[in-house]
C-alpha cells in the first residue's frame, strides 16, 4: 500500500479516464498528487475522490499546449509539496476516426499534434528542469500501442503516439546517468470517455482477449514504472495491450 510513500507526483489529464485512475492509484500508494487538467470540473472531482479515500491531492488547471502553463504546473507542485518525484504525462486527444492520410484535414492534424506531442514535450521540458535540480525523478509518458503499430484511418493519432515514444527514448538516453528515468506506457483500447466518443466501433471485437482494458490495469503498470521496482528500466515502451501488438 505504501510503495510511493512521501513521493510527489504530477499527473496530466487526471480529470478523466486513465489519468484519473492513475492519480487515484498513486495516491492510494502514498503519493501526494498534483492533479492537472484543462477541465477543472473533472480535475476537482479526482481530487475529491482522493481526499475521500483519506489521501493527499490538489488540482492545478493547465492547458499542456501552453508553455507558461506547463512551467506554472511544475512550479506550483514544487511550491506546494517541495519537490517532483514522478510525472505522468497522460493528457491527450484522439483524432477523427476513419480519415485516411489524404483525407485528414490540416486543422485536425495540427490539433492532435499540438496536444499530444507538443504538449507532452512542453511538460517533459519543465519536469526535466526540476528533476535536474533534484538529480532524481521518473517520467512516464502515456503513449499507446498505436505508438508502436499502425492502423488505417487514424494516422495523425498514430503519428503523434510514435513521436511520444521517440521523445521518450531520447530523454531516457539524455538522462540515464542523471538519476532520471523516462518510460512510455502503451495501452490498447481502454474503456474511458475517449473510447466512448468513437461511436460505432466494437472495440472488444478488435482485441485479442475479446475485451478492452480497464483503467486500473493501466494504473498498475504506471505504478510499477513510477516505483523503485523498475529502477533498471528506462527508455522502455511498456505494452499493456492484451496482446494487440503481437498480431
Ligand atoms: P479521456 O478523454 O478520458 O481523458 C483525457 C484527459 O486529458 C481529459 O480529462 C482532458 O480534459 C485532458 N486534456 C485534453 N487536452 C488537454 C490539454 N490540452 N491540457 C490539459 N489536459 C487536457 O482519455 P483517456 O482515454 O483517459 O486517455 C488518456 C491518455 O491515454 C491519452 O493520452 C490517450 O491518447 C491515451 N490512450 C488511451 C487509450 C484508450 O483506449 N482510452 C488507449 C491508449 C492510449
Amino acid at each position: 500500500m505504501d510503495r510511493l510513500k512521501e513521493k510527489v507526483v504530477l499527473v496530466t489529464g487526471a480529470g478523466s479516464g486513465i489519468g484519473q485512475a492513475v492519480a487515484r492509484k498513486l495516491a492510494e500508494e502514498g503519493a501526494k498528487v498534483m492533479v492537472v487538467d484543462i477541465n477543472a470540473k473533472g480535475g476537482e472531482q479526482t481530487v475529491s475522490m482522493i481526499k475521500a479515500a483519506g489521501k493527499e491531492a490538489a488540482f492545478f488547471k493547465a492547458d499542456i499546449t501552453q508553455a507558461v502553463e506547463t512551467e506554472a504546473m511544475v512550479l506550483k507542485t514544487v511550491e506546494q509539496y517541495g519537490h517532483l518525484d514522478c510525472a505522468v504525462n497522460n493528457a491527450g486527444v484522439e483524432a477523427k476516426l476513419g480519415d485516411t492520410v489524404e483525407q485528414t484535414q490540416e486543422k485536425d492534424f495540427e490539433r492532435v499534434m499540438n496536444i499530444n506531442i507538443k504538449g507532452t514535450w512542453l511538460c517533459m521540458k519543465n519536469e526535466l528542469l526540476q528533476m535536474h535540480r533534484q538529480e532524481s525523478g521518473v517520467i512516464v509518458n502515456v503513449a499507446s500501442v498505436l505508438g508502436t503499430i499502425g492502423v488505417p484511418g487514424f494516422s495523425s493519432y498514430v503519428a503523434s503516439k510514435h513521436a511520444i515514444v521517440g521523445l521518450t527514448k531520447c530523454a531516457a538516453l539524455e538522462n540515464a546517468t542523471k538519476g532520471i528515468r523516462v518510460n512510455a506506457m502503451c495501452p490498447a483500447a481502454v474503456q474511458t470517455p475517449m473510447l466512448d466518443r468513437a461511436e460505432g466501433v466494437d472495440w472488444s471485437a478488435t482485441q485479442p482477449m475479446g475485451r478492452t482494458g480497464r483503467v486500473e490495469e493501466v494504473a498498475n503498470g504506471v505504478l510499477w514504472l513510477c516505483s523503485e521496482e523498475s529502477s533498471f528500466t528506462t527508455g522502455h515502451t511498456l505494452l499493456l495491450d492484451g496482446g494487440w501488438a503481437a498480431g
